[in-house]
């Protein structure tokens, strides 16, 4: 039996998996959710025995359901291979009392990977089995990590192209050596001169421009998009939570049953909705800790009831984690009203309006399962230095993040459950932040030369995606106005 989706706005629209994946967005602006989260159908003994790509198979063959077994695994055996510098893909590591889950080991070292290696599969897979002949062009703009990992991703893939624009000047020179680097003659980057929201219009502008399309389906392409709501996106993040219980209990870190805790540094509210998910499936976590940096929109939301973004927008370590809208929490608002659609609708539309909306005391006895909390700039580096001279274990900023909430979670409610804590990013991609952390004295240093501190103070090898990028050459150097994207895309689909 196939699995549906709904949008979380309107009870009108019920697509399949891959027509989810395809649009993206709902028609009516909503984000897709599976009409009902299903239950594993394994063990978890039976789990613990299998390797990470059978278990991604295991879990994603449940919400993807009109794929075909021999489609999903080609899927998930092109996306989760050599690209990831270990066979695990997803390793635990054991410091201080808390299992870090490495979910950095992809090609551009931080989490979007895991999902942004198997999206475009997923999408092209998509796009057969509805008959779709033209060519997909993905369009995306970045303030930095999206914008590499889905080029990474995308690279070279038959029936896809894809653009990304990102600020000139508002990147770090690292995020930028990565990005103009890429290869694959499919791939395009465009510097402009404009800050990130200026990127952001531009691309929205594209995506609604009708006759813009209407000339792209006349020369064979469409716009698509790799946006952290779509399902596609969302549904193999569920795969590592499953995977790291299981390796935990085949280690016999945990018996049985033993209900575990996840914290989650959060941003869009993606991960951590993924840890929800694989809970909902079967999988014995306890509370799912939301993780904020100084933009606390979400531990205020959840100790109030109220999503205000009406802030100042505040510039830290943890730039992935920058947000005021988490776009995902979305889905959580729609799970927890009863799947009400009529009444998500109206919470996002005075989000819209008024930027923010108060939930009823019902929805949120029925986010029990959430505790969010902050760390402050302060904490967070003294986290990565604490850690460090107790353990030798060097963790990156987001990473600390999570770790700083889950010692006060601890200290407030002393519960000694084991925890599992999501490491989104290599300390590799924020060496700056990191070893000013553990010392000042490294500040007078260049990128590359911190990089090489990094690896002798940690006695981690420099993992390839930023050796590659030394002396890499630079082959993208196209840098336009805001107001010339649209030729630009024209030009480069030779239209
Ligand atoms: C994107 C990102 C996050 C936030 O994840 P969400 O799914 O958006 O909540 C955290 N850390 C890093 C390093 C990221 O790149």
């Amino acid at each position: 039996m196939d699995l549906f989706y709904r949008s979380t706005r309107s009870k009108n629209e019920t697509v399949k998996a891959s027509q989810a994946i395809l649009k993206g967005l709902a028609d009516d602006g909503g984000l897709f959710v599976p009409e009902s989260v299903p239950t594993l159908d394994k063990t978890l003994e039976e789990l613990s025995n299998m390797t990470y790509q059978e278990t991604a198979y295991e879990v994603m063959k449940l919400f993807l359901t009109d794929f075909t077994e021999e489609e999903l695994k080609d899927c998930i055996n092109k996306a989760y291979d050599s690209k990831f510098d270990t066979e695990v893909i997803a390793p635990l590591v054991e410091a201080d009392g808390a299992y870090y889950l490495e979910l950095f080991h992809g090609a551009t070292i931080a989490f979007k990977d895991m999902a942004l290696s198997i999206l475009p599969h997923l999408l092209i897979t998509s796009a057969k089995k509805n008959h779709v002949k033209n060519e997909i062009v993905i369009l995306t703009a970045t303030s930095g990590d999206t914008g590499k990992a889905a080029l990474a991703g995308f690279a070279d893939v038959e029936g896809t192209r894809i653009i990304v624009f990102y600020p000139k000047n508002g990147v770090s020179p690292i995020q930028e050596k990565q990005m103009v680097t890429q290869k694959g003659d499919n791939t395009f980057v465009v510097g402009i001169t404009g800050n990130f929201d200026d990127a952001q219009t531009g691309v929205k502008q594209l995506f609604g421009d009708k006759e813009l399309a209407a000339q792209m389906d006349e020369a064979g392409f469409q716009f698509s998009s790799a946006n952290s709501i779509n399902i596609g996106r969302l549904v193999p993040q569920i795969v590592y939570y499953v995977y790291s219980y299981a390796q935990l209990l085949k280690e016999g870190k945990v018996e049985k049953g033993e209900k575990i805790n996840v914290v989650v540094p959060t941003g869009n509210f993606g991960n951590i909705l993924a840890a929800y998910f694989a809970k909902n499936m079967g999988i014995p976590i306890a509370k799912l800790i939301c993780a904020s940096n100084e933009n606390k929109v979400l531990y205020d939301f959840f100790e109030t009831g109220i999503y205000d973004r009406n802030r100042e927008f505040v510039l830290t370590s943890s730039p992935s984690m920058d947000i005021l809208i988490s776009s995902n929490l979305e889905r959580l608002i729609y799970l927890t009203a009863g799947c009400d659609a009529e009444k998500n609708a109206a919470f996002m539309k005075s989000l819209s309006r008024d930027g923010k909306y108060e939930i009823t005391a019902d929805m949120k006895a029925n986010m029990e399962d959430f505790y969010g909390n902050y760390a402050s700039e302060q904490e967070t580096a003294e986290t990565i230095k604490n850690l460090y001279d107790k353990t030798g274990y060097v963790i990156d900023t987001h990473t600390a993040v999570a770790a700083t909430v889950l010692h006060k979670y601890q200290e407030a409610t002393k519960d000694d459950a084991k925890v599992v804590v999501a490491s989104t990013a290599s300390p590799f991609k924020f060496t700056r932040s990191v070893m000013n952390a553990i010392d000042m004295k490294y500040d007078s240093m260049t990128d590359f030369e911190l990089v090489d501190e990094l690896s002798k103070l940690a006695n981690v090898d420099v993992p390839k995606a930023i050796d590659e990028i030394r002396t890499a050459p630079v082959l993208h150097d196209t840098v336009c106005d805001k107001e010339d994207m649209k030729s630009v895309v024209m030009k480069f689909l030779g239209m």
